[in-house]
């Protein structure tokens, strides 16, 4: 009887009880698997209504099989899914089955694992398989199926293929020194270098933008009592598309609330009520929301608008100089003024709002993305990582020592610079390593020469 030790299986649905519940196989051999749960052959890719058979040969359910033999499937193994009823206890039952019969349970993200190892996709897409499935708004999602269907993968290819180019011509010029400076400028290697930089610049850019749409911001709520953060908060989480989950404490404890605010969430803390104290507890409280602001990207230093500039003077002057901040003039209603945005030296912003009746809210919201970093719509990004951003970063850094040591000029140490900055590179995509660079430098260059 054929065993396969590497079939893996999985319920696939989210837990809980659903209309459909899916419970999927993956592995090199699956006839065992097929033979025993659906008892005959499937025809590849066409849904099939079929009983899910336990070990007596009765069902345990009834459902939709689907055969995708390899390499035509998600893992590029062959793929079994049992599409049956979305109870926990049925999924059970027939995983059960499944493991009975010579699966294993999938470790958590083993199938995506596996397409990659059967190149079904690079890295970064597989990356953004989890992303797309995590991501917390709609925004988020697109920029996430970007990044999957291959359009940052594509973008990082085309800048490391224009690097294996200048990597190759440099290298001839190691191997050929005879024509060394001659042939590099003929070649505009300087050109080339400044290009790539260029792209590398645009790439970062709209890395960042996805890790803001991914990562979102922490930003905190400061103020004196009743200058009106708490209404703020709701006002900023707004209507019922925003994402409001309120982790309560003790009443004394920091309020936390993620919310949506055009696609970037944020994570807040309202500082409300926050005191000095001589309860145990309540200093507790109090050591955390402090360190939620030392943690902070963002604070909102609340006011209010009638009240002069010293109210909240020490506020301000209390916080890291390094945090980021925007006073909101709240309660403007109450002196009749009209909402507005002034950016005063310093990096420092001021919006007058009222948190009551909300004018003002959405100069509030652009100044957060403006110090967010994001730009006006999210098209451009993609759902990029802390990782990518950081292997974009080291690969800048390279070119920028390529192109001073080109003008020294050092080509060997062009050379290594270029080597290194491709590395980087191709770390997101996991992909091109030493020997297709060989491929290409002999592809390019006629040996004779
Ligand atoms: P906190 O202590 O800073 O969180 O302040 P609250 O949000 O609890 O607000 C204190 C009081 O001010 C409440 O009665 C709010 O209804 C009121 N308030 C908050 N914002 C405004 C505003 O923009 N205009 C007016 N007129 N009242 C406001």
């Amino acid at each position: 009887m054929s065993y396969a030790p590497d079939a893996i299986a999985a319920i696939a649905t989210a837990p809980g009880r659903g209309g459909i519940g899916v419970v999927r196989i993956s592995g090199r051999d699956l006839s065992r698997v097929m033979q025993g749960v659906i008892g005959r052959e499937l025809t590849p890719r066409v849904a099939v209504v079929a009983r899910f058979l336990g070990a007596d040969g009765e069902a345990l359910d009834r459902g939709l099989a689907l055969w995708f033999p390899a390499p035509a499937s998600y893992t590029g193994e062959n793929v079994l899914e049992l599409h049956g009823h979305g109870g926990p206890a049925v999924l059970g039952l027939v995983l059960a089955r499944c493991l009975e019969l010579g699966a294993r349970i999938a470790q958590p993200g083993e199938f995506t694992q596996r397409a990659f190892l059967n190149d079904k996709f690079d890295l970064a897409q597989a990356e953004s398989v989890a992303d797309l499935i995590d991501a917390g708004s709609a925004a988020a999602a697109r920029a996430a199926g970007r990044s999957l269907s291959g359009e940052f993968s594509r973008y990082t290819h085309a800048l490391v293929a224009a690097l294996v180019e200048l990597r190759a011509l440099t290298e001839a010029t190691l191997d050929f020194p005879d024509e060394d400076i001659d042939f590099l400028r003929t070649a505009n290697a300087a050109q080339r270098l400044a290009a790539l930089q260029g792209q590398v610049s645009s790439l970062l850019a709209r890395s960042r933008q996805g890790v803001l749409l991914r990562d979102g911001l922490a930003v905190v709520i400061v103020g004196a009592p009743n200058v009106g953060k708490s209404s703020l908060l709701n006002r900023l989480a707004g209507d019922d598309i925003a994402i409001v989950t309120d982790v309560p404490g003790t009443t004394r404890d920091a309020i936390r609330s993620e919310i949506d605010v055009r696609g970037v969430p944020l994570h807040v803390v309202d500082t409300a009520g926050v005191r000095e104290s001589t309860d145990a507890v309540e200093t507790i409280g109090i050591a955390r929301t402090w360190e939620a602001v030392a943690r902070a990207d963002l604070a909102l230093v609340v006011t209010d608008a009638r009240d002069t500039d010293d109210a909240h003077g020490a506020l301000l002057a209390g916080l890291d100089p390094a945090l980021p901040r925007i006073v909101v003039r709240n309660k403007i209603d109450l002196m009749g003024a009209g909402p507005r945005r002034q950016s005063l030296e310093g990096e420092r912003r001021e919006v007058w709002m009222s948190a009551r009746t909300g004018v003002g809210l959405d100069l509030l919201q652009d100044a957060v993305l403006e110090v967010a970093g994001a730009s006006e719509d999210m098209q451009g990004a993609f759902l990029a990582r802390e990782r990518h951003v950081q292997a974009i970063i080291v690969a800048q850094r390279h070119l920028d020592s390529a192109t001073a040591q080109l003008a020294i000029p050092s080509i060997e140490l062009v050379a290594e610079e270029l080597r290194a900055a491709q590395d980087a590179l191709s770390s997101i995509t996991g992909a091109f390593g030493s020997d297709d660079l060989l491929g290409e430098i002999f592809g390019r260059f006629c040996i004779g020469k």
